[in-house]
């Protein structure tokens, strides 16, 4: 059986969040033929600031995502289908946040950063000159301060692609400094008891690296923070990419299990 037929991918989208493709039911038969056992559909989770219809769903729809969802996990039972949320972090809407996390029984949460406190989208292809302009480092330093926010409300548990800055090719300048940067984060995302994830997405991205870079994973296993994988699927086929790949990525951390979001349960690596 090879590595990704064993391992639950926790980031998946639907086309709920205006930038993604295919019916969410395809993204669940996909999994199902890759021979998973367990997956998690983690959408966008509305944002307070900084909308736009092509980012997340609409919160008037997020009713309607928690009952596809649960529908799903009911039409599959050869599958456990967890209900999971990607939610952006934001300073200003952490309460709010909060609340509308509280109002529904999600079974996990990624916490993920996109945007510095000012709404600037450094994910967005659309700012790739903006990033530059603004300084790379600068970028990262914000970036990783905002994870280490993130991480101290407990609102979250999984890091969504700790080191998205990257996803363009854009490596900091000062790499020790910012290295010490992401380290911070990472003591308080373990002090905090949340998980990473590897997120394989970094490799169909200009980058072509998963999130995190082996480096910072290293790190994380050694601090003994649990890991999830996730393959931050915007189309059907893209379940479980490149999961053999991201398994071996994860020994060479240091890593020999891998966290079941379903029951929180420590399963070892195939
Ligand atoms: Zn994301
Ligand atoms: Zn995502």
């Amino acid at each position: 059986m090879s590595a990704r037929a064993m391992i639950g991918d926790y980031h998946v989208h639907t086309q709920l969040c205006g930038h993604a493709e295919g019916e969410p039911a395809a993204y669940v038969e996909r999994a199902i033929a890759l021979g998973m056992t367990e997956m998690g559909i983690a959408d966008h989770l509305p944002m307070f600031v900084h909308w736009e219809p092509s980012l997340t769903m609409a919160m008037e729809q997020l009713d309607g995502y928690v009952t596809a969802v649960r529908a799903l996990a009911a039409r599959y039972p050869e599958i456990r289908i967890l209900l999971g949320v990607e939610a952006d972090y934001f300073e200003e809407t952490e309460e709010r946040v909060g609340e509308v996390l509280a109002h529904h029984d999600f079974d996990y949460v990624i916490g993920s950063v996109h945007f510095l406190g000012d709404g600037f989208g450094f994910d967005q292809s659309r700012n790739m000159q903006a990033i530059v302009a603004r300084g790379v480092d600068a970028i990262y330093r914000e970036s990783y301060r905002l994870v280490a926010r993130a991480a101290g409300t407990g609102l979250f548990d999984v890091v969504g692609h700790l080191d998205l800055p990257k996803k363009f090719g854009h490596r900091p300048t000062d790499a020790a400094a910012i290295e010490l940067y992401a380290r911070g984060a990472l003591a308080t995302i373990a002090a905090a008891g949340m998980a990473v994830e590897i997120n394989t997405a970094g490799w169909r991205k200009p980058v072509g690296e998963a999130y995190p870079a082996a480096a910072l994973l290293a790190s994380a296993a050694a601090l003994g923070i649990p890991l999830t994988f996730g393959s931050d699927a915007h189309a059907p086929e893209e379940v479980g990419a490149d999961f053999d790949r991201a398994v071996e990525l994860a020994r060479a951390a240091g890593y020999a299990a891998t966290l079941r979001l379903s029951d929180r349960g420590s399963v070892a690596l195939p």
